[in-house]
C-alpha cells in the first residue's frame, strides 16, 4: 500500500503491517487467500485513500474455517488441554497486545477514524484488562453437587452434580466502531470456556483482527482454535450464521441485522448472544450543576464520533435548567475541533465511511423537515473525509425519526421535561433499551429512578463506563444475552447434569 500521507505519523510495527499489499484469511493455523481469489478494499476514513486490500471470504471458506474449528474442538489439542493451560495462552495474548499496543492502536485509527491516543487508552487498553479478566475464568469453571430426591425410587442413593462444558464452535461477528475490542469480547469468553472461534471482522475495519490473528499465533494457540474470515455482512457474516456445524453465535451489530442472525441461528438452534443498537437516554435532574451536565451529556454523545451503541442521544433536561445546560452543550459542540486520528488538536474524528457518514447527515436532514432546530453542527465538515460536525437538535417532538431511530452518529437531540415519571416514561418509550444515564446528586431521586428504567446498564454522574467484570448488554430491542463479565463466560458454556446411582 502507498502509506505517504500517513507514514510519518507510524511506528515501525504498523507501518511494516499497513504496507503489505495483500491481507488473507486465517484458517487451521494457515493465512491463505479466499478461494475464489476475491479481495476488498478498507480506507482511511480521514482521507478516504485505500490503506489495505482484504481476502474476501465466501461460504467455501467459511465451510472450511468452520471445519478447522470443529477438528480443533472436538479432536485436536484444544480439547485436550488443561484450564491452566488455557489459562496461561490467554495471558500470553494479553501480554502480546500490550506489548504491541501502540501498533495496535495506530492501526485502529487509520482504519475506523478514531484518535490513535484514545485508540490506546480505551479500546486496547480495556482489551488488555478484559483478557486478563476472562484469562482466569478458564480455571474456574464449576457445577454443583446436589442431594437428589427422586420421588419414584425411593430405595435408590445418587450422586448427582452438574457440569459447565463449553459450547463448541463460535461464530463471532462484529461491528467497526470499537473493532478490536469487541472482538476480544467473544474471544476471551470463548477461549477461557474452552470453544474454538471463527471470527469475522467487519468489513469497514478488518485490520486489528488481522494483527490480532498474528499475535495469537505467536502466543503459540494450536491451529484452527481462531480461525479469522474477512468479507462482508451477506458473503461471509451470513454463511457463518447459517452453518449446522456452529454451536453459538456472538453478534455484536445493528438490531436489523442482529434478527436475520437469530432467525438463521434458531434454524440449527445454534445458541445466540446478540449486543444490539441503542438510543441511550441522558437524563439531568433539577439539582445539577449545569455545567457539569452539559460536559457530561456532550461526551456521552460525541466520544468516539457518536459511533457507539450505548451513546447517550437523547438528552433529557428538566425544563427550569433545559436552555443553560443546551446552551452549553451547543459551545462544546462549535468549539470543538475536528481532525485526523494523529492529530492531537483534534477533540473528534471523521465517521466510519462515505455510507455512514451520508447516513448521519440524512437523520439531521430529516429531523429538520419534521420540524427539529439545529442549534449547533448540522452537517458535514467540507474537504477530505467523513467528518460530520457535532450536532445538536431542540424542538423535536417525541415521536420523531430522530428521536425513535439510532442515528449512529454526533447527533444529539434535546427534549425538556417537567416531573420525574414523565421522564422516567420517556426515557422508556424507546424500542432500544441498552444504557442510560442520570445526572445528580439527590440519591433518593436518583435511587427511585434506576429501577424504573428499562435499560442493561444505568450511570448515575458518568456515561458508558464500561469494565471488564460488569455485564453489558441490553433490554428490549438491544439485544438479547450479555458480553463482559462471569454472564459472558455462561454464554459459552452449556450446563450437563449427572444422576449416578450408585
Ligand atoms: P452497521 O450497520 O453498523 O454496519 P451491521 O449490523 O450491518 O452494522 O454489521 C455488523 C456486523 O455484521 C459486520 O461484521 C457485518 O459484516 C455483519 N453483517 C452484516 N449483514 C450480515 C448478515 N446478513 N449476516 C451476518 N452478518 C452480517
Amino acid at each position: 500500500m502507498n502509506l505517504s500521507d500517513i507514514q510519518h505519523f507510524l511506528s515501525d510495527r504498523a507501518a511494516a503491517f499497513l504496507k503489505r499489499d495483500r491481507h488473507a484469511l486465517l484458517i487451521d493455523g494457515q493465512w491463505v487467500p479466499a478461494a475464489g481469489e476475491g479481495t476488498f478494499v478498507t480506507r482511511n476514513p480521514a482521507t478516504g485513500k485505500v490503506i489495505g486490500r482484504i481476502a474476501a471470504a465466501g461460504a467455501e471458506d467459511v465451510d472450511r474455517a468452520v471445519r478447522a474449528a470443529r477438528q480443533a474442538f472436538d479432536a485436536g489439542p484444544w480439547s485436550k488441554m488443561r484450564p491452566v493451560e488455557r489459562q496461561r495462552l490467554i495471558l500470553k495474548l494479553a501480554d502480546l497486545v500490550e506489548e504491541h499496543a501502540q501498533a495496535l492502536a495506530e492501526i485502529e485509527s487509520v482504519d475506523n477514524g478514531k484518535s490513535a491516543g484514545i485508540a490506546r487508552a480505551v479500546d486496547v487498553a480495556l482489551t488488555v484488562d478484559f483478557l486478563r479478566y476472562m484469562a482466569g475464568w478458564a480455571t474456574k469453571i464449576e457445577g454443583i453437587t446436589h442431594e437428589a430426591s427422586v420421588p419414584y425410587a425411593l430405595q435408590a442413593e445418587f450422586v448427582t452434580y452438574t457440569r459447565r462444558e463449553a459450547v463448541g464452535v463460535v461464530g463471532a461477528i462484529v461491528p467497526w466502531n470499537f473493532p478490536l475490542l469487541v472482538a476480544t469480547w467473544k474471544l476471551g469468553p470463548a477461549l477461557a470456556a474452552g470453544c474454538t472461534v471463527v471470527l469475522k471482522p467487519a468489513e469497514q475495519t478488518p485490520l486489528t483482527a488481522l494483527y490480532l490473528g498474528e499475535l495469537i499465533g505467536e502466543a503459540g494457540f494450536p491451529p484452527g482454535v481462531v480461525n479469522i474470515v474477512t468479507g462482508d455482512g451477506p458473503g461471509a457474516g451470513a454463511p457463518l450464521a447459517r452453518h449446522p456445524r456452529v454451536d453459538k453465535i456472538s453478534f455484536t451489530g445493528s438490531t436489523e441485522v442482529g434478527k436475520l442472525i437469530g432467525h438463521a441461528s434458531v434454524e440449527n438452534m445454534t445458541r445466540f448472544t446478540l449486543e444490539l443498537g441503542g438510543k441511550s437516554p441522558v437524563i439531568v435532574l433539577d439539582d445539577c450543576d449545569p455545567e457539569v451536565a452539559a460536559a457530561g451529556a456532550a461526551n456521552a454523545i460525541f466520544f468516539n464520533q457518536g459511533q457507539v451503541c450505548c451513546a447517550g442521544s437523547r438528552l433529557y433536561v428538566q425544563k427550569k435548567m433545559f436552555d443553560r445546560v443546551v446552551g452549553e452543550i451547543g459551545k462544546i459542540a462549535d468549539g470543538m475541533t475536528l481532525g485526523h486520528g494523529f492529530d492531537a488538536a483534534a477533540q473528534m474524528g471523521p465517521l466510519v465511511s462515505q455510507e455512514q457518514m451520508d447516513r448521519v447527515c440524512g437523520y439531521i436532514d430529516i429531523g429538520r423537515s419534521q420540524g427539529a432546530e439545529v442549534v449547533a453542527g448540522g452537517g458535514r465538515q467540507p474537504g477530505e473525509g467523513y467528518f460530520v460536525r457535532p450536532t445538536v437538535m431542540v424542538n423535536v417532538d417525541h415521536g420523531k425519526r430522530v428521536v425513535q431511530e439510532e442515528i449512529f452518529g454526533p447527533v444529539l437531540t434535546a427534549m425538556p421535561y417537567d416531573t420525574i415519571e414523565e421522564v422516567a416514561a420517556w426515557a422508556n418509550d424507546s424500542p432500544y433499551g441498552l444504557g442510560a444515564s442520570i445526572w445528580s446528586n439527590n440519591l433518593s431521586k436518583v435511587h427511585r429512578l434506576i429501577p424504573k428504567i428499562r435499560a442493561g446498564t444505568v450511570w448515575v454522574n458518568c456515561h458508558s463506563a464500561l469494565e471488564p467484570a460488569m455485564p453489558f448488554g441490553g433490554y428490549k430491542q438491544s439485544g438479547v444475552g450479555r458480553d463482559m463479565g462471569r454472564a459472558a463466560l455462561d454464554a459459552y458454556l452449556e450446563t450437563k447434569s449427572v444422576f449416578i446411582a450408585v
